[in-house]
């Protein structure tokens, strides 16, 4: 019998914060987040372990490190609204409710979208709205956002999560080809907008009209 606290904070020590994440806001956020409700029943005892997993509709639950370092990259301190393209598990949109003061998240698969609002519920998160449907194009209703996270690669940055940022805002998206891609992190400027590249990652595809066509 794994015990999960244990696991996650040695997960945080050895994955999160060895790799450089050092916001104690966002580690402590990780060390309480309960990762393993958010894989099924049979996959528990790999729930800290250093790499992606797989989860239903063939989609996965992303590596805790690089959770970590998207989410640090939002610079979130608390309060804001924040925006997540691809629910999946629900795991990165509890972090985000421990950080920010609201999160929207969209999930392309209605499956997965379901399942996640109804373990994110039992965990008593009850500032995260979760919305069926194509995230390439934000959430329009409800813009801006003070950060957008975007779980999925793109071979584009898609123009309206860019519209959708308050000035000043931060959007982190993987941006590449289907199999390989880079973190770039942009920050809304009244001046225009500063890509920084954050380095290589491998995402499963944003499918979407801004994303992969399938
Ligand atoms: N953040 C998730 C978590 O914590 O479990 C991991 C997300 S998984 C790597 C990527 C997700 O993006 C998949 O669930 C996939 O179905 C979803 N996705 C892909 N394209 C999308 C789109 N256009 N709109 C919304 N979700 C999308």
């Amino acid at each position: 019998m794994v015990n999960f606290k244990k696991a996650r904070e040695r997960m945080v020590e050895a994955q999160v914060m060895a790799r450089g994440v050092q916001d104690e806001r966002v580690l402590e956020a990780m060390r309480k987040v309960p990762r393993h409700l958010f894989v099924d029943e049979a996959l528990r005892d790999q729930a800290y372990s250093d790499h992606p997993l797989p989860i239903a509709e063939n989609q996965t639950i992303s590596q805790p490190f690089i959770v970590g370092l998207m989410t640090e990259s939002l610079q979130l301190k608390g309060g804001e609204k924040v925006l997540e393209i691809g629910t999946g598990s629900g795991y990165q949109a509890a972090v985000l409710a421990e950080l920010a003061g609201r999160v929207f998240s969209i999930e392309r698969f209605p499956d997965l979208g379901y399942r996640a609002n109804a373990t994110l519920r039992k965990l008593g998160y009850e500032n995260v709205i979760i919305r069926v449907g194509d995230g390439s194009l934000g959430w329009p209703d409800d813009a801006p956002f003070d950060g957008i996270i975007v779980t999925a690669g793109t071979p584009q940055i898609p123009q309206p999560l860019i519209d959708q940022l308050v000035p000043g805002g931060r959007l982190i998206v993987p941006v590449g080809d289907r199999t390989a891609q880079d973190l770039i992190l942009v920050e809304r400027a009244p001046e225009g907008v500063r890509k920084t590249n954050l380095g290589g990652v491998r995402f499963v595809n944003l499918v979407g009209k801004w994303g992969w066509k399938e």
